[in-house]
């Protein structure tokens, strides 16, 4: 039986790019390194958002760069049943606050711009809510206590539910499950021990982490991996068409991407060419940079 579960979770929204492909490269070898295994699942939680073609496209990418999972999980948007059972075992209330009605309110905004929800839906009375014409959202109800973890990369964290988050979104209005709640259903469905994902995502952990204890679970450790940047400090991202996988595969061979990324992210000290497979052999957290990493990417 293997101890190590890791697992890639790509949104069916477009292609893979250097970003993404980076956090997968990392969680293959992080498992990998270890004799774990790999679960693919697909994120497609968004139906308006999610196509079949990317589905595909990615499972070829993945494919092609040596990065094979051990098995598929359900496709989030199958995952409903399980989704609303979770929900049962939580304390939410309905809440009919719009967008606008969010900003101003006189929230405090986190860093990143999230809307910090003052809780104003959270004492209604039941003749207050019948009032409402508006199909609510759900909300959790968060405590006032400070969540600390040690993430495998970046270190200790700790955080404010209330002061950070406040009762953080768990249903949409349109009854799709948050994705706070299906990724820590489905990780802990999937037996998944270790998560390995951007560092923008390092805020959503205290709010995930809290969860899988409201709910029973276990929780997998966390590894922030950093983020790549263009020279100016603005984030990479699908719009940067160069970085797209499709046209990396047409520049590069698959060992040649695997490469840029082992050398971007500190594990060689150039760019060579190597696999996958060589890249898990030796493999270790304490060679992974942990600073946001800024590329030119017309130099490449
Ligand atoms: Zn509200």
């Amino acid at each position: 039986m293997n101890s190590i579960t890791g697992r890639f979770a790509p949104s069916p929204s477009g292609y893979m790019h250097l970003g993404n492909i980076s956090v997968a490269v990392l969680a293959w070898v992080s498992a990998k390194s270890r004799g774990g295994e790999i679960v693919l699942r697909i994120e497609d939680l968004d139906p308006a958002r999610s196509r079949r073609e990317y589905t595909e496209a990615i499972m070829d990418d993945l494919q092609c760069l040596g990065l094979r999972w051990d098995r598929r999980a359900e496709d989030q948007s199958r995952r409903g049943e399980a989704y609303r059972a979770a929900l049962d075992r939580l304390q939410t209330y309905p809440c009919y606050c719009s967008r606008d009605e969010l900003r101003a309110a006189s929230a405090p905004h986190a860093s990143d711009g999230r809307v910090i929800y003052p809780g104003t839906c959270r004492h209604l009375t039941e003749a207050q809510r019948r009032e409402r014409t508006k199909i609510p959202c759900l909300r959790v109800e968060v405590p006032d206590r400070e969540i600390t973890f040690v993430d495998g990369l970046q270190g200790p964290c700790a955080m404010s539910l209330q002061r950070e988050w406040g009762d953080f979104i768990v249903q949409r209005a349109d009854g799709v499950a948050a994705y706070q709640l299906a990724v820590v259903v489905d990780d802990a469905e999937n037996g998944v021990t270790e998560v390995v994902r951007g560092r923008d995502l390092l805020s959503s952990t205290p709010a995930q982490i809290w969860l899988y204890e409201a709910l029973g679970l276990k929780a997998p450790v966390f590894y922030h991996t950093p983020m790549l940047l263009a020279p100016d400090g603005r984030r990479l991202s699908k719009r940067d068409g160069d970085l797209n996988i499709r046209a990396m595969r047409e520049r590069w061979k698959p060992e040649r991407i695997i490469g840029l990324i082992a050398w971007l992210h500190g594990l060689t000290d150039r760019w060579e060419t190597v696999s996958a497979k060589e890249l898990a052999e030796g493999f270790s957290w304490d060679r992974v940079r942990r600073e946001d990493i800024r590329i030119n990417v017309n130099s490449l």
